[in-house]
Order: structure tokens, then sequence, then C-alpha cells
């Protein structure tokens, strides 16, 4: 069973994705690996640091340095996990290539989609919960220096809420939707619920 999260800047994607895997460890046994992205494996911490820290670099080779980072991620790690019988739960996954660099960067959300799918040899999650949450407040909740791309306008900002909203409507099966302006708990029940009624989740 593979499962993402996305969602903006400041929204507690890594909180409820660490929540979720503690539940389905503690409560159904499940072995979970929980990852994520850009920066699941050792050249993905490189090559997150290279687009996150590094020079200014332009669309393009940003858009490929993520599909560069989830290739080998899906490859090294998350396809072999599944073929054990794994819960894989990723912090984003190629929607976010989708909402950053298809929209927020304007290169285009078909061609973006496209080449991460090419990347991933067409794999999709069971299921992509969205904490969805005004980027004015996202950010306000963000600790630490920002990188680079959390300093970009609130207009780009904005821009991947609504593509992260659009695609969810869009492919209603794969997503959720959740308000992440409530409390963490609230949060977790509502993602917990959703993911219990996937096939796939029966104890072992
Ligand atoms: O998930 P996390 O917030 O740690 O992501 C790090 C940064 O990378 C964020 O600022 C996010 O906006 C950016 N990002 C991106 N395009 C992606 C994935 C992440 O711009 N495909």
């Amino acid at each position: 069973l593979f499962l993402s999260f996305e969602g903006g800047e400041g929204v507690g994607k890594s909180t409820q994705a660490r929540l979720l895997a503690d539940w389905l460890r503690t409560t159904l046994g499940r072995e979970v690996v929980l990852t994520r992205e850009p920066g699941g494996t050792t050249l993905g911490i490189e090559l997150r640091n290279a687009v996150l820290h590094g020079a200014e670099i332009d669309a393009r080779t940003e858009a490929l340095l993520y599909a560069t980072d989830r290739a080998h991620h899906v490859h090294s790690l998350v396809r072999p996990a599944l073929a054990r019988g794994a819960v894989v739960i990723t912090d984003r996954y190629l929607d976010s290539s989708v909402a950053y660099q298809g929209n927020g960067r304007d290169l285009g959300a078909a061609e973006v989609e496209r080449l991460s799918l090419w990347a991933t040899e067409g794999l999709l999650p069971h299921l992509t919960v969205l904490l969805d949450l005004d980027p004015r407040i996202g950010l306000t909740r963000l600790t630490g220096d920002p990188d680079r791309l959390e300093r970009a306008g609130i207009d780009f900002h904005a821009r991947t809420r609504q593509a992260f909203l659009d695609r969810a409507a869009a492919e209603p099966a794969r997503w959720v939707v959740v308000d992440a302006s409530r409390g963490v708990d609230e949060i977790h029940r509502e993602v917990r619920a959703r993911a219990e009624a996937l096939p796939g989740l029966a104890p072992v």
C-alpha cells in the first residue's frame, strides 16, 4: 500500500505522516516505510541540498532534479518496500512537482506530470492526503531559515495550493482533502478514518 501526503508550506505533512505511520505500526502491526521527497535516499539528500540550498537554478533544471530524486527513490526504496508488503508513506510525491514546478513555476502541469510518470514508471499512490491550508497561515508556521522556495511570493504559493485542490477534485478516488487549519489530533483522526477504509489495510 502506497500513501502520500501533499500540501503547501507549514501544513503539518511531516507530523501527520509520522502519526499515521505510528498508528499503522502499533495498531495494525504493519511494516511501514516512512520516507520523503526530495531526500528519501542518500543520493536524494544530495539532490535536496542542491535544489533547496544550492546555486540559483532555472525552472527546468529544478524540475529535472526533483524527477531524478523521484526516479531513484521509487526504484531503490519505494518499489522494493511495496514488493515485500510494507506500507510506504511518503511526505510529498509527484503531485508536488505538478503543483510547484508545473503550476507554480509555469512549466505546464501536463508536461511535468508526464516527466514524473516516466521517472516512476507510472507508480501512483493508492491514497493521497492533501493537507489544505491558506498559505498565509502556513508560511507563518514555519520556523528556522526559510529555504529558497519558501521565500517565493504569496502568489506562487496560492497557485500551488489551487493546483493541489484542482488535482484532488479531478481524481477524487485517489485523494482526500483535509482542512489543515484544525488541531493535530483532529486532523489525524480524519486521516486515519480514511486510511482505515482502504482495502489492503487489514491487520496482519
Ligand atoms: O516537504 P518540504 O516542505 O520539506 O519540502 C521542501 C521544499 O521543497 C518546500 O519549500 C517545497 O515547496 C519545495 N518543493 C518543490 N517542489 C517539489 C517538492 C518540494 O518546490 N516537487
